[in-house]
């Protein structure tokens, strides 16, 4: 475990029990529900896991963000909608007020996370995906506050967060240039959740529609500088997207890991099926991308520890690793025939699980655009 300090190679042992422990044996229930139980969320909060990535300055215990990965990582591999619950506090939350944030917006919402309180980003919108320059969302500004009026779309964490980092435009004219970002409390007048949104895959995380119908909030309140919103969320997503790698990361190893030990046990023509030369060779090619998924992943999370650019090795990590989670995923399943397609195993789930790691926090046509732009920029003649 190359980057970790003692201290978090420790607290990841026990973050191991406490996944396998304790969320595993949820999941399937998890899914079903489509929530995760509030239990968990108490239990990750006892655990100091919402305090983990936060500086001491603010109360938290200042771990490394590739220690928060590896913690995503595993709890992935138990049930991807929790980990979803602290990915998106800390790295979608936390980040940007981290980054960008005024010293008295960290004193008090860092704090808050560090008590369990839970965080989202709303950024997306019903004409503004890939496209993010396009959101419509305004905030208007009235004395010291701003209103902001408008809807978000498939916003994670939505009915179980505090708090939203909210990207809005304040000056139209000028495109992305004109978004500003903003905290707001989920308890502010005006603002609302318009419905639940049902999924596929991770349907233990909840996702929402959001309206904010004359949401006053304190000029105070602004992350980073006016009209300076667009590259708040851009930096945002360059740390979330290492979270997403490590939560497909997550689901590939699960699905992996209980198709081999399948395969060991299951005999056809007299022998296990691992025996089989066409077998062993799908188990090579998934540890093999699996390995190669940990590598980038763990070497973006690096990069980002030391302050070193990393957009390219960001999108690169969340492109092949949710690549590889589906593919994993796929071939994981058609290890155990047949009853792989049951609802009996939990194959058909980590497929369903794997498929949103591709689109969230940009597609992975999204990504490989940023990667060719990245590479054309570094190769200019
Ligand atoms: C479960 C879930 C949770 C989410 N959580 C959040 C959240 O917490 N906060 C938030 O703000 N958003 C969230 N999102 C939104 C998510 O980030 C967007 O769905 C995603 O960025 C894609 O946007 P879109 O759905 O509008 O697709 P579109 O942008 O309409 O894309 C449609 C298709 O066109 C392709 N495409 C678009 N542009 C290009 C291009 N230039 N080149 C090639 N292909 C292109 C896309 O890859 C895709 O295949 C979530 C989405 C889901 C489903």
């Amino acid at each position: 475990m190359e980057g970790l300090k003692d201290e978090e190679k420790d607290v990841l042992e026990y973050i191991q029990r406490f996944a396998k422990e304790e969320v595993k044996p949820l999941s399937r229930e998890i899914d079903l529900k489509e929530e995760v139980p509030q239990k968990l969320i108490d239990r990750m909060k006892e655990l100091g896991l919402f305090a983990s990535y936060i500086p001491k300055e603010y109360g938290g215990y200042g771990m490394s963000f590739s220690f928060l990965v590896r913690a995503i990582e595993i709890i992935s591999k138990a049930c991807p909608s929790t980990a979803l619950v602290l990915d998106g506090a800390l790295t979608l939350f936390g980040e940007p007020v981290l980054m960008f944030g005024s010293e008295d917006l960290k004193k008090k919402y860092l704090k808050r996370i560090t008590e369990g309180e839970i965080g989202g980003l709303a950024l997306t919108e019903p004409g503004a995906g890939s496209d993010a320059a396009a959101i419509k969302t305004t905030a208007v500004k009235q004395g010291d506050s701003y209103i902001i009026n408008g809807t978000k779309i498939f916003i994670s964490n939505g009915r179980i967060a505090n708090f939203f980092v909210v990207d809005v435009v304040t000056d139209q004219a000028k495109g992305h240039k004109g978004i500003t970002t903003f905290v707001v409390d989920a308890e502010t007048p005006g603002f609302k959740i318009s419905r639940d949104i049902h999924k596929m895959g991770i349907r233990g995380s909840s996702t929402v529609e959001l309206l904010f119908d004359n949401v006053r909030v304190p000029e105070t309140n602004m992350v980073g500088k006016l009209n300076e919103g667009f590259r708040v969320v851009m930096e945002t997503l360059d740390a979330g997207r290492i979270g997403i790698a490590a939560q497909a990361l997550g689901i590939a190893e699960a699905s992996f890991e209980e198709a081999v030990i399948y395969a060991q046990q299951r005999k056809q023509f007299g022998q296990s099926i691992s025996n089989m030369e066409g077998i062993q060779f799908m188990i090579s090619d998934m540890a093999t991308e699996i390995e190669a998924s940990r590598l980038l992943t763990y070497n973006a999370a690096e990069k980002w520890d030391r302050h070193e650019p990393c957009i390219k090795e960001s999108s690169m990590a969340k492109l092949f690793a949710s690549d590889v989670a589906n593919r994993v995923a796929t071939e994981s399943l058609q290890l155990f025939g047949g009853y792989g397609y049951t609802v009996d195993l939990d194959a058909e789930r980590h497929m369903r699980d794997a498929k949103i790691t591709q689109i969230y926090e940009g597609t992975n046509q999204i990504q490989r655009v940023i990667i060719a732009r990245e590479v054309l920029k570094e190769l200019s003649p």
